[in-house]
């Protein structure tokens, strides 16, 4: 390496990974309010957080998500370790819920167990608007009891009143069955609709006619427009499920009617993989563009069983953190508060003390307070409170202290009032 090109690494700028990004201040006061939130909607479903690791063997994944889809096949962040075994970077985290239900033997607690997670997925996928490769998600999973429609109701319910606590409006929530993995319903439901695009393969684009054979269902996903009006025209899965599939999804749409959810059905609604049955769900938000799915879910009675564990019914959803912060964000209820409650304009030794005071009695009483470093002259104070955004100025000069008497200073009004030390916290309450 030549000294000129040494000399030009070192200068180099270092930039986070494409897909990846800084969250920062302060738009993170709106991450940390949306995930407040759910902890708060979760808990009085009697959900609890469970934390599980960021990273799973790569077997966990290949076998819970399916060792077939793009995640798995094309989107993992996967890298041998030390000790040759494949590790790979969590792109979900049901597969770990699960995993952590047969570890830490749940099956023996009361069931089902309710469980809810906050966290970073990563899929190397192409970014765009609301499409990252590190992403967050908010989830939940309900395991073990049984799969009366009510529970797949009231995951629902909790799901919209969720984000009706966060400010998302405009939400719209679509629901599908598809049924169970059996010939009376969806496996004869596959077979017809493999017939049925063997039939229009000319048509369609090289994805979907790939998975003709790979795996028919996700067809229906396609968000081809040369492909639509095709779509259009193949058998629908309500019209082939048994009887059972039938009375379940009529008694979760009933279900959901009592909680006062509005629904739509979309009967393209679908997930690849052989355990996942019955419920489907999905919420779309407004403002996102083409990536406007903010939260999607399903029934997957089969994958506990799937992963070494009993036969264990489950149910959940993922939200993608994201997409809900820019949606709330382009809905304009998104603004996070920004800025200070109060900044002390102090001078003078005395004053500094007096300052220091101050400071830590207004934040132990829960307002957020800058006081400067150094001593500053009033004009440049008071311009630096108003960059920052503060409410108030408290101006300390020698003055005051000898008074006893504090200049409060409201920024938006310009007034101006005079307080004795100990009224100060009891006044700026009493404005809040
Ligand atoms: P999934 O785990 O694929 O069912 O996704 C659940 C939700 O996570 C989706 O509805 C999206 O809101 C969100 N999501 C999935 N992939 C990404 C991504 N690459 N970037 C941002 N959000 C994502």
């Amino acid at each position: 390496m030549s000294d000129a090109t040494a000399k030009k690494e070192e200068r180099r700028k270092f930039q986070a990974i494409r897909g990846t990004r800084d969250l920062l201040p302060p738009e993170t006061a709106l991450w940390n309010r949306v995930e407040q939130t759910a902890h708060e909607v979760f808990a009085t479903f009697g959900y609890g957080e469970i934390r599980p690791p960021i990273f799973e063997p790569t077997e966990l994944f290949a076998r819970a998500v399916g060792g077939e889809t793009d995640i798995v096949s094309k989107e993992m962040y996967s890298f041998e370790d030390r000790d040759d075994s494949s590790i790979s970077l969590r792109p979900e985290a049901t597969a770990s819920v699960c995993r952590a239900y047969i570890e830490h033997g749940m099956q023996i607690l009361p069931q089902p167990v309710k469980l809810y997670y906050t966290g970073p997925m990563f899929r190397r996928e192409r970014p765009q608007k609301g499409r990252y490769r590190q992403f967050y998600q908010i989830g939940a999973e309900v395991l073990g009891g049984t799969d009366a429609p009510a529970i797949d109701a009231e995951v629902i319910e909790m799901l919209m009143t969720y984000f009706d606590k966060v400010g998302l409006h405009g939400a719209t929530l679509y629901i599908n069955s598809i049924g169970h993995n059996a010939e009376n319903c969806r496996r004869g439901y596959v077979a017809q609709l493999k017939a049925a695009l063997e039939k229009v393969k000319d048509q369609l684009g090289p994805d979907s006619q790939r998975r003709i054979d790979t795996n028919p269902l996700r067809v229906l996903d396609s968000k081809l427009e040369s492909e639509q009006a095709i779509i259009a025209t193949l058998p629908h899965i309500a019209d082939h499920l048994c009887d059972d599939c039938k009375a379940h999804y009529a008694a979760v749409k009933r279900q959901l009617e009592i909680r006062g959810v509005l629904y739509e059905e979309n009967w393209r609604l679908v997930r690849g993989l052989d355990y996942y049955m019955r419920t489907t769900f999905e919420i779309t938000a407004p403002g996102l563009g083409s990536q406007n799915a903010v939260c999607g879910g399903g029934r997957y009675d089969g994958l506990v069983e799937l992963l070494g564990g009993p036969p264990t019914k489950g149910i959940g959803f993922a939200i993608g953190e994201d997409r809900l912060i820019l949606s709330l964000q382009e809905s304009g209820k998104g603004q996070a508060q920004q800025g200070r409650d109060v900044y002390i304009a102090w001078m003078g030794e005395h004053a500094y003390a007096a300052a220091i005071r101050a400071a830590k009695d207004l934040r132990n009483a829960g307002f957020s307070v800058e006081l400067p470093p150094v001593e500053q002259k009033f004009g440049k104070a008071l311009g630096q409170a108003d960059k920052l955004g503060a409410k108030y100025a408290l101006i300390l000069g020698d003055n005051e202290v000898s008074e006893a008497l504090w200049t409060l200073k409201t920024l938006s009004t310009g007034e101006q009032q005079k307080l004795p030390e100990p009224e100060l916290i009891d006044y700026l309450k009493r404005q809040q």
